[in-house]
């Protein structure tokens, strides 16, 4: 195929011509070039050419895809081969061979791109899924088995998915053929176009269904209720999910299950706090106990813990009991439990413990100017209504 002249070169005129000064020049060369009278070899050619060229540039619409696009936005046969003018814009229609003028369209219109090419009728994975699972705060630690329900698209069983009533079986669509597309032309401020669209008779599956499956209509697909058992492992924690794979919906054109994520709520514990595999614990003792030194048990995840208080102790301090946290996702090993000392003073002391503190106080050197129960503040401010 010989290279195309630019269809303002062949008619004589400038890029910005006028309607007018396109349509003189086009009179002019076909009048000489008509092959009634002209009887050079390549007048009936060049008279072609010069058609051609005014057919579209004296046409706004394919004037404008012309200038955007040159002859790829005007010509169905170029690029193929072919050669000749098949009849401009109009005569674009169906069939293939047209390779990179589709592309152009579709990336123009929003068409698609690649996904265009995607086949239809291939098998697609379902939908993924999610649940929300609430946990307590021990099954978070340790783990826990737990079934689960959720409303899921299933396979119908019924027609197994081919949505052809039992008997029966699908067939090939009459309007697509099977390929799940169907060309559609379309007008567009560039003239018609024609696209590739789902087909409206099989919805893109390629396969009509005469009678329908009673169960799911023809989709082969029912909602149902779908029932798993979820083995939560020890250790997760609040917001972590898990991918169960294949407990999602079901795919299209036979694909596979989507996958179902399950994303834990763990709630929170009365007693502790976790961050990770770290457990913390926030320990109430007397000031006698800090001072003179005790042996307590201390509450953790895994029971009741001693723990020694050495004599001295101040408040804040903490102590850490090793492997008595959360077990680690990965590795298999335990964090610690942190226990922090709050140190408690006594309150509503009787008359044998006051004096025991004033003699504690003289023993140390200390002059204590005692308020009663009620503070500095309360004297300065006015008591608070209890
Ligand atoms: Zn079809
Ligand atoms: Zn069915």
């Amino acid at each position: 195929m010989a290279t195309k002249r630019d269809y303002y070169e062949v008619l004589g005129v400038a890029k910005g011509a006028t309607d007018d000064e396109i349509k003189k020049a086009y009179r002019k060369l076909s009048k000489k070039y008509h092959p009634d009278i002209n009887k050079e070899a390549d007048a009936e050619d060049k008279f072609k050419e010069i058609s051609e060229a005014y057919e579209v540039l004296s046409d706004a619409q394919k004037r404008a895809a012309y200038d955007q696009y040159g002859h790829a936005g005007t010509d169905p046969n170029f690029g193929a081969g072919a050669g000749g003018f098949g009849g401009g814009f109009s005569g674009f229609s169906g069939g293939s061979g047209f390779g990179g003028f589709e592309d152009i369209f579709d990336s123009f219109f929003g068409g698609g791109g690649s996904s265009r090419r995607q086949d239809p009728t291939a098998p697609r994975q379902g939908a993924d899924l999610q649940y929300s699972m609430k946990l307590k705060f021990e099954d978070a630690i340790f783990g826990v088995e737990k079934e689960i329900k959720y409303q899921r698209e299933d396979v119908c069983q019924t027609c197994h998915g081919n949505g052809a009533k039992p008997g029966t079986q699908p067939e090939v669509c009459h309007k697509c053929h099977g390929s799940g597309t169907i060309n559609v032309e379309r007008n567009t401020p560039l003239g018609r176009v024609v696209s590739r669209q789902a087909c409206d008779v099989c919805h893109g599956t390629g396969k009509e269904i005469k009678e329908p499956c009673p169960t799911c209509h023809g989709s082969g697909h029912v909602d149902q209720t779908h029932t798993v058992k979820v083995n939560v492992p020890a250790g997760v924690e609040d917001g972590q999910q898990m991918r169960l794979s294949g407990q999602g919906a079901a795919g299209a054109n036979g694909g596979p299950y989507g996958d179902l994520y399950v994303v834990f709520y763990v709630e929170e514990s009365d007693i502790f706090d976790r961050d990770g595999a770290e457990i913390f614990y926030e320990m109430p003792i007397s000031f006698v106990q800090a001072a003179l030194g005790d042996e307590v048990e201390v509450p953790t995840v895994h029971g009741k813990v001693k723990l020694k208080i050495p004599a001295g102790t101040q408040t804040g301090t903490t102590f850490r009991l090793k492997g008595k946290g959360a077990p680690r996702l990965r590795g298999g090993s335990y964090g610690d439990q942190q226990v922090k000392v709050k140190l408690m003073t006594p309150k509503n002391l009787s008359d044998k413990q006051r004096e025991a503190l004033r003699s504690f106080a003289e023993a140390g050197g200390d002059k204590v100017n005692e308020q009663g129960e009620e503070g500095f503040f309360d004297k300065v401010f006015g008591k608070k209504k209890k």
